[in-house]
């Protein structure tokens, strides 16, 4: 009943897998779990290759090749950048002259700039008779480059992977937690966040969960012709809950930007965010309590979140920076202005993220910091306060989302849009109760 998945129009990649298989077997080449490794690394969709060996092979050049000719081995090695090493550290063994390294990183810096490639950049160099055929690189999700040798010169020869769109559905039940049990049903990182800042906005994840609460969720997923995935924007996500019932959708209304919505057209989002952490533990409540580290009472004016060292936090809604420094007992803070009288304040971090100061405008989700233990803290956690009116609030009270609708100019397409995601689920329904048989007889 977990981990169920759709795809749409990626018939194109099952064709692919098969030309490559045939390939190798065409070849006599056996495919390895090296050989397979290799592969999928290799920025062409279909070719054959071996890691250092003398056995003659045919490559994905031999076309070129008048068929006539001995055919020269070719050799295809993985080079792998290691933390701390810098892209020419890495090209040293190829004894290349330092003009030679300077104009590929010249060559690259367009796309890949050099000192800042991540550490696991992957290169794969193509020799034939200890001559450098190619150095071939990742530059993006959706493109790659390859470096080769000419009688002008190197040149970067660009090329696009095969990309197919599709839409993933995943249907799963709650256990421990709603973070948890996404991770465990395969649901991306990028999706679970999305999913939980859409809820939040009428779930409190510390109440209102219960074990085998179950969430549908649909989101993009671009796939790539060596099977890497890549997903995207969060479509819908139906909860069916003891303590909640939710079944809501993206819409984008193109001009105005796309937001969630319910069945009816409903808008499903406040404007600020109860939780602005992610799987965080509340660990001291709005209202009168024993200071742990002043040791008298007095009213707590916000909600504690208890997590991790550096776990990010994010902005409870889209405004603007108002303060972004040391703020005496609140250590490191940041204040959000989101108009209507509305401010929000998030202390103690470790350190902002990049881009935070006065004056910058931020989006609800937006990540603002980072949670840490400085000022008057006695352990590691986010203290965040609501203010309205420049008097303090418990974000746990915040109203429902207002009674916004789509305007009917948009009503046909959002109808359209909705159903669409509402068939796709059903599939997914109707497969996890015909699965469910098999498994049984399985047992
Ligand atoms: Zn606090």
């Amino acid at each position: 009943m977990d981990n169920l998945r759709v795809y749409f129009g990626s018939l194109q990649h099952a064709e692919l897998t098969i030309a490559c298989v045939l390939a190798v077997s065409l070849f006599g080449c056996t495919p390895t779990a090296e050989n397979t490794a290799l592969m999928a690394q290799t920025p062409a969709p279909c070719s054959v290759q071996h890691q250092t060996t003398d056995e003659p092979q045919l490559d994905d050049m031999a076309p070129q090749l008048p068929a006539a000719e001995t055919v020269r081995p070719l050799t295809s090695e993985q080079w792998v950048l290691k933390s701390g090493q810098t892209f020419s550290h890495l090209l040293q063994p190829l004894a290349l002259s330092e003009q030679e390294l300077l104009r590929l990183a010249e060559l690259l810096s367009p796309y890949l700039a050099p000192e800042k490639m991540p550490a696991g950049q992957t290169f794969t160099v193509k020799k034939q008779q200890q001559v450098i055929q190619s150095i071939c690189t990742e530059l993006s999700f959706s493109q790659y480059g390859c470096l080769q040798p000419s009688e002008q010169g190197w040149q970067l020869e660009l090329q696009d992977f095969t990309l197919t769109n599709a839409q993933t559905v995943k249907q799963f039940r709650i256990d421990e937690s709603l973070f948890r049990a996404a991770s465990k049903a395969d649901v991306p990182l990028a999706v679970s966040n999305q999913a939980l800042i859409v809820l939040s906005h009428f779930i409190d994840f510390q109440r209102d969960i219960r074990e085998g609460d179950e969430v549908t969720v649909v989101y993009e997923e671009t796939q790539r012709n060596d099977g890497s995935r890549q997903s995207g924007q969060l479509q819908a996500i139906t909860f069916a809950g003891k303590q909640h019932q939710l079944q809501l959708y993206y819409f984008d209304k193109l001009q105005g930007g796309g937001a969630f919505y319910h069945q009816d057209g409903r808008l499903a989002q406040s404007f600020l965010l109860k939780t602005p952490i992610e799987g965080a533990r509340l660990s001291s409540k709005f209202g009168k309590r024993h200071h742990p580290v002043l040791g008298y009472t007095r009213v707590h004016k916000g909600l504690d979140f208890s997590a991790p060292v550096g776990t990010p936090i994010m902005a409870a809604g889209a405004g603007k920076v108002v303060h972004a420094s040391k703020m005496g007992s609140f250590g490191n803070m940041v204040k959000l202005e989101h108009g209507n009288g509305y401010t929000t304040l998030y202390a103690h971090l470790k350190g902002f993220a990049k881009g935070i100061k006065v004056g910058t405008q931020v989006k609800q989700g937006q990540v603002i910091g980072y949670l840490g233990n400085t000022g008057l803290s006695q352990a590691r956690h986010l203290h965040y306060e609501i203010h309205r009116d420049n008097k303090a609030i418990n974000p746990l009270d915040m109203k429902r989302p207002s009674h916004i609708k789509l305007p009917d100019t948009h009503m046909a397409r959002f109808a359209k849009v909705r159903n669409e995601l509402n068939s796709l689920k059903k599939e997914v329904r109707i497969a996890a109760q015909q699965k469910l048989p098999e498994e049984l007889q399985a047992e």
